[in-house]
């Protein structure tokens, strides 16, 4: 990615009536005797784009084939159509190439060889019906280079130079994320409708593959591609879940991000994270202990191992140690690949390690945060969803002589963050709710390997072992990928920084 400049911001948005349903343009006469004739629901008609203009031929079903008037398809295309010399025969001239049918015959001639169409041209009340197929097998082949015919949409785009488009829809944590890139770069503008929002795209002819999709998340229901007679109109009709918007805007490009209800978004910073390299530096202001300093550096400390398998499902194939080693793997790709950031594990085999030696690590390591990885059991098969721990000096029961000491002055060093912590799990936690798995939120508790970390640090229960519905999604086998995405998107978030407050207002 390029380092662009780039803005995040919520926008106002015009309002618009939803645009008049296309009209078709009806060319030749005697139409009105063929609606007559015609079976069945009116076929798509044939879209034509010449020289920037569209029109639109109409598609009539004669006979149980479709066809074209080849007056319409003349206009379309600036041909020429001349009756032959007798009533039975017609040319129609493109440039220099003369084409002749004749009435009840399957064969058009061009110059000197015939080519086959699907059906007879047929002569109709002194109009002349071609199949549609003359378009794609015939016509095609003697327009300029460069020339499209799209079948899905019946687009004929005659000549080059017609901008691509590319949409992608993506869920997101917290978030319905739709991109759209023209090459060469169009124009679009965002609209407010009934529905939800449109972009209208201003090229009367775009190459693309995309139709439509329904991510039906909440936040975003569908989106549809639909083209209008100068315009393509990008239909994202909204679901209840949707929140507020913000979106980016460079040359070509367009991103979305739909931001579901609920969730936290620092007005002019975005929810989002930046793309690498980009944006100003992130440092927190100092004397704010509940903003994240610079991220460089992450522990991941996948919990157990060793004998110690950590809690294991019913039949024994869910094993914690196994299953947090295995996000922590997916973690470190993501987080080097995607952020740049150092990874250290607290351990990368199957070996048992000590809850302070943890700590240990990742403070001899200096990194910016620890996220240690765990799985959840309760002897009540209810409980289920994923749980983010933050550490709380609560001490239940009486430390033991000598542990005491060293238990408060570990603690201490987790004080000093201990509201960075907090807003880590919140993050983490936020993120972790767009998994299949439910969140059940933040806790606070003590916990030895956190309070020995003298940086941002919390313990992340991924799901219960004891619940049949997490189950089911700890034991997909992208499962460590998914769990990996949602921790990441939770630390890249944190690192934003979030309000200690519900983002105020509606941008709309
Ligand atoms: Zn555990």
């Amino acid at each position: 990615m390029p380092s662009v400049r780039r803005s995040v911001r919520p926008i106002p948005l015009p309002r618009r009536p939803p645009p008049r349903r296309a009209r078709f343009i009806v060319r030749a006469a005697g139409a009105i005797a063929l609606v007559a004739v015609a079976v069945g629901a009116q076929p798509r008609p044939l879209r034509v784009i010449h020289d920037g203009d569209a029109s639109r031929v109409v598609v009539r079903r004669l006979d149980g084939a479709e066809v074209v008037a080849l007056a319409e398809i003349a206009g379309a295309v600036s041909g020429e159509l001349r009756r032959g010399s007798d009533e039975e025969s017609v040319e129609l001239r493109i440039g220099s190439d003369r084409l002749r049918f004749e009435a009840g015959r399957s064969f058009v001639g061009v110059g000197s060889r015939d080519r086959l169409l699907a059906s007879p041209a047929i002569r109709l009340g002194g109009e002349w019906f071609v199949p549609l197929d003359f378009v794609s097998r015939v016509l095609f082949d003697l327009l300029p280079r460069g020339t499209r015919f799209d079948e899905p949409t019946r687009t004929l785009a005659v000549g080059g130079g017609y901008p691509r488009l590319q949409v992608d829809v993506r869920p997101r944590p917290g978030a319905t994320r739709i991109e759209l890139a023209t090459d060469p770069p169009v124009r679009t503008d965002l609209e407010e409708t009934g529905r939800g929002l449109q972009v209208v795209i201003h090229a009367p002819f775009l190459a693309t593959a995309f139709v439509g999709e329904a991510p039906e998340d909440g936040v975003v229901e569908r989106v549809d591609l639909r083209q209008g007679e100068e315009t393509y109109f990008l239909e994202i009709a909204t679901g209840r879940n949707f929140g507020r918007l913000l979106q980016e805007r460079e040359q070509g490009r367009l991103t979305l991000d739909l931001i579901r209800t609920g969730v936290r978004a620092e007005s002019g910073a975005g929810i989002l994270p930046p793309l690498p390299g980009s944006g100003p530096g992130r440092d927190p202001a100092p004397g704010d202990p509940g903003r994240p300093r610079e991220i460089r550096t992450v522990a991941l400390d996948p919990g157990h191992g060793g004998p110690d398998r950590g809690v294991v499902g019913p039949s024994g194939v869910l094993v914690e140690k196994d299953i947090a080693l295995e996000v922590a793997f997916a973690l470190r790709r993501i987080l080097e690949d995607e952020r740049g950031f150092e990874v250290v594990l607290t351990r990368e085999t199957d070996r048992e390690v000590g809850l302070d030696d943890r700590a240990a690590m990742a403070n001899a390591a200096r990194a910016d945060l620890l996220i240690s990885l765990h799985l959840n059991a309760s002897p009540s098969p209810a409980s289920s969803g994923s749980l983010v721990y933050h550490h709380s000096p609560i001490v239940v029961g009486r430390p033991r002589r000598g542990e005491a000491v060293r238990f408060v002055a570990w603690e201490q060093s987790q004080a000093s963050v201990a509201p960075a912590s907090q807003a880590l799990a919140g993050a983490l936690a936020a993120t972790l709710a767009e998994m299949e798995i439910p969140a059940a939120g933040v806790a606070d508790a003590p916990v030895r390997v956190l309070a020995a970390a003298a940086m941002p640090a919390v313990q992340v229960e991924l799901g219960f072992v004891t619940s049949e519905a997490d189950r089911a999604a700890l034991a997909r086998p992208d499962f460590p990928q998914q769990a990996a995405r949602a921790v990441a998107e939770g630390i890249f978030r944190f690192q934003i920084g979030r309000p200690a407050s519900p983002p105020t207002g509606d941008p709309f």
